[in-house]
């Protein structure tokens, strides 16, 4: 039921590698919102034979074939004639696309070269689609007898395929779909402070239950998503589909859920910050600043982020912080009591309510068999008292990191929603 899309993606720097495909992702998500279905994407070279073979198969399975790249005036830009060769039918010049390009070089005091004339050129009936910021005009085709079954072309550049996909395909899309579509809405809830099998397993029954909408859980470092994904007729029915199980899963998961779709967890704590009036500081070593820069990421933190160190020297950590050398000599750079020092020397340099330490060994390095690679101590002093916490995480240098911070604002999320007692229990 419904209309489907497929796309293809053009250019050989695509097959290399050489640079990443997001059309496939951006064009993917357009078409969950109006509600086409989506069953095939190709990456295809620009080799003439190859792209034309792509196109009929995909006209042979889908309602609409989107093209994207391969526009240009070059000899490796094939789009239009593989749509053409695709269709048996011969390219011809549009003398007033051809006009919109000369104009648009005179406007630049520039003349066009006679390649530019292949921008010009379209498949036998079909309409330019225009391009306020490049030369090639997209390309559409309705085919023959009823005009329903469709190709579409794109340019390649983002700057120039985005505005396009907003101004004429997603308002195309709408008219095209007709009222038998049905739209997939989703939606992501984040959950941090529990691994993905405690959450499993929290809500294996509703998980069971749920098909329409569904929820697949996603492990990422240091949080789990759920994404919930709703089809029905309307984006305001799927939203009516989607609201009950969001409130269904908060409850059970409560207090873990921190945010929704694009909503971050650095910017979870600081709207905690801001509602209780607190401020913050953060001493770094082994996160190098990350941590600071996460938490001011958000607009506005200036609010409530007073002041980060990055301290990865014994000695910055002594000058700087305070931490006393003694703690650096007798229990390692690595460990809780120079994690406590430098919580409590980042909040009271920074004259802030709460300070955050961490240090530890992200490696491939350093470590050693007491103090293996993933060994990380973060600290947390507050006016109620300063704690020190360990953990150790498998992973690469990357990993390590992301999830020190991570864990950092897990705990700090924890302190400033339950106070002194959850913080000191970890
Ligand atoms: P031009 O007129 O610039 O030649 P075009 O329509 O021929 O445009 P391409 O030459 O295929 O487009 O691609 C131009 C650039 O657009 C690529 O170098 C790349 O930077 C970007 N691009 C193309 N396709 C994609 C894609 N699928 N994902 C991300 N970027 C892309």
């Amino acid at each position: 039921l419904g209309k489907s899309a497929e796309l293809i993606c053009v250019g050989t720097e695509l097959l290399m590698g050489q640079i990443v495909n997001t059309h496939g992702q951006f064009i993917a998500q357009v078409l969950a919102r109006h509600g086409v279905s989506h069953y095939h994407q190709a990456v295809v070279g620009d080799n003439l034979g190859r792209l034309t073979a792509a196109i009929r198969q995909a006209l042979g399975r889908a309602d609409m074939v989107i093209l994207s790249g391969g526009l240009g005036p070059t000899q490796d830009d094939l789009t239009k004639e593989a749509v053409a060769a695709a269709l048996g039918v011969p390219l011809r010049l549009r003398q007033d696309v051809w006009d919109g390009i000369v104009a648009r070089f005179s406007r630049r005091g520039l003349e066009p070269t006679p390649n530019n004339r292949r921008q010009a050129e379209l498949p036998e009936g079909a309409e330019p689609i225009p391009n306020p910021h490049g030369t090639a005009p997209g390309v559409l085709c309705e085919l023959p007898p009823d005009g329903r079954r469709v190709i579409v072309c794109l340019p390649g550049p983002p700057n120039e395929l985005r505005p396009m996909v907003r101004d004429f395909l997603e308002p195309y899309l709408d008219r095209w779909a007709g009222p038998e579509r049905q739209v997939l809405m989703s939606r992501i809830l984040k959950v941090c402070g529990v691994g993905e099998s405690a959450v499993e397993h929290r809500i294996r029954d509703i998980m069971a239950e749920a098909t329409n909408p569904t929820v697949a859980p996603y492990a990422k470092p240091g949080e789990v998503q759920l994404r919930l994904t709703a089809r029905a007729d309307s984006p305001a029915a799927a939203e009516a589909l989607l609201a009950p199980l969001e409130a269904k899963l908060r409850e059970r998961l409560d207090p873990h859920v921190f945010g929704v779709d694009d909503e971050t967890l650095e910017g979870a704590v600081g709207a905690l910050l801001r509602s209780s009036g607190r401020t913050l500081a953060v001493a770094e070593s082994c996160t190098g600043g990350l941590l600071g820069g996460r938490l001011t990421e958000v607009a506005g933190a200036s609010d409530y982020f007073l002041f980060g160190a990055v301290t990865y020297a014994n000695a910055a950590k002594v000058a700087v912080l305070g931490v006393p050398e003694s703690d650096i000599l007798s229990h390692g750079a690595v460990s809780a009591e120079v994690a406590r020092a430098m919580a409590a020397g980042a909040r009271r340099v920074g004259g802030a309510d709460i300070g955050l330490g961490v240090t530890g060994i992200a490696g491939p390095g350093g470590g050693s068999a007491g103090k293996p690679v993933g060994t990380v101590w973060l600290g947390l002093a507050t006016p109620e008292g300063t704690w020190a916490r360990h953990s150790l995480w498998p992973g690469l240098r990357a990993d390590i990191r992301w999830r020190a911070t991570q864990e950092a604002l897990v705990w700090l999320r924890s302190y400033l929603l339950f106070g002194a007692r959850a913080a000191e229990e970890g």
